[in-house]
């Protein structure tokens, strides 16, 4: 079992509303119909299907739910670094001394990762497996590490030491590890919205702890009336910072009051700046909208990591991507969005 969140002690379902990133609605919907919604957990974190005008009977609608939930803790067999016996687990126990032979999926995931450090100048970072594992943010009572401790793990989160060999995956240094943690959550929900697909389901909403995959007939990205998306106020655990109307879309929220803890009144969460090996400074929350939810994943982290300027500038550059990051400032948030955000961006509560 891979060791749950800490708030996991706490009933599952009584904690969601604590634990939701983006809560959602449905203006379009249109049918009346209430959606059949399936909440489980896995990866770590808390998953919902919403499945709005079932198609298909009940029995039906619950068979492609148990589907998609499925394809969901195949990724996560697959990319768990929490695992010993995951594909990527075995390839952290092998570091330093063997490669190991790994499926398709894990190599074009780990291709993925190489090719989004080389755009960001290493932001997005799998080698981060040592630190992450260091600041243990899961942990009953996580704590700051040593900054020795940091200064010798930092030459372990070396992407020039991950060598693919046909299928094999090999981290060519002891005590390296990879960490799918900003990337696979979005994978799955992808690989779930197509199982969902596959079985004649049109409009159907799959969230995996923030990770989201929108399907919505043939709506556009952001189009008006399709399903709505709020942003959580980061700060404000129930208020919403914001709402957008999405289409056929991928939206994944990266925040520093997920996996954190405070200590003398700061802040310490888990996306972690790889050059530094201290948590990435200088933004609350970043919520990034993508044609798939893997390209969303990886871009929240990404631009966290970048921070405000160079993270929208990054995804300036990138065709199809939105984004709004959120910074404190003195007491209060402000949001900067991408211009095609912002033009249907609503601020505060959803209206009905
Ligand atoms: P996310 O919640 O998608 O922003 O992903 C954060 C998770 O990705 C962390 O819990 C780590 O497992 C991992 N991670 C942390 N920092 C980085 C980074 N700079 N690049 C890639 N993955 C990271
Ligand atoms: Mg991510």
């Amino acid at each position: 079992m891979p060791s749950p969140d800490r708030s996991n002690r706490r009933p599952v379902y009584a904690a969601l509303p604590v634990l939701l990133l983006c809560q959602l609605w449905a203006p379009g919907c249109g049918s009346g119909e209430e959606p059949v919604v399936r909440e489980s957990v896995a990866m770590n974190t808390y998953v919902t299907v919403s499945v709005y005008d079932p198609p298909l009977s009940p029995a039906e609608t619950a068979a492609r739910i148990d589907s998609a939930l499925a394809e969901i803790r195949r990724v996560e067999a697959l990319a768990s670094d929490y695992s010993d016996s995951s594909e990527i687990g075995r390839v952290n126990r092998a570091a330093g001394s063997a490669g190991v032979r790994v499926s398709p999926e894990i190599l074009d995931l780990v291709r993925l990762s190489l090719r989004y450090a080389a755009l960001s100048g290493n932001a997005f970072n799998i080698a981060v497996g040592p630190l992450v594992k260091e600041w243990d943010f899961l942990a009953e009572h996580p704590r700051i590490p040593d900054a020795r401790t940091i200064d010798s793990l930092l030459v372990l989160v070396d992407l020039s030491a991950v060598d693919i060999r046909g299928d094999t995956l090999t981290l060519r240094r002891k005590g390296m590890a990879l960490d799918l943690g900003g990337i696979a959550k979005g994978y799955a929900v992808d690989r779930a919205l197509a199982s969902l697909r596959r079985g004649g389901i049109r409009r159907a909403i799959v969230d995996i702890g923030g990770n989201l995959g929108i399907a919505w007939d043939d709506a556009a990205m952001l189009e008006g009336g399709a399903a709505g998306i709020s942003v959580r106020d980061p700060r404000n655990d129930g208020t919403m910072f914001g709402s957008f109307p999405a289409g056929n879309a991928g939206v994944s929220t990266s925040g520093d009051y997920q996996r954190c803890f405070i200590t003398d009144g700061k802040r310490f969460h888990h996306v972690l700046d790889p050059a530094t090996g201290y948590p990435a400074a200088g933004v609350v929350s970043v919520t990034i909208v993508a044609p798939d939810a893997v390209t969303a994943d990886i871009l929240s982290t990404l631009v966290f990591v970048l921070g405000k300027e160079r993270g929208l500038a990054f995804i300036g550059r990138l065709q199809g991507v939105e984004g709004l990051v959120i910074r404190e400032e003195g007491d209060s948030l402000v949001g900067d969005a991408t211009a095609g955000l912002r033009r249907v961006f609503e601020r505060g509560e959803p209206r009905d």
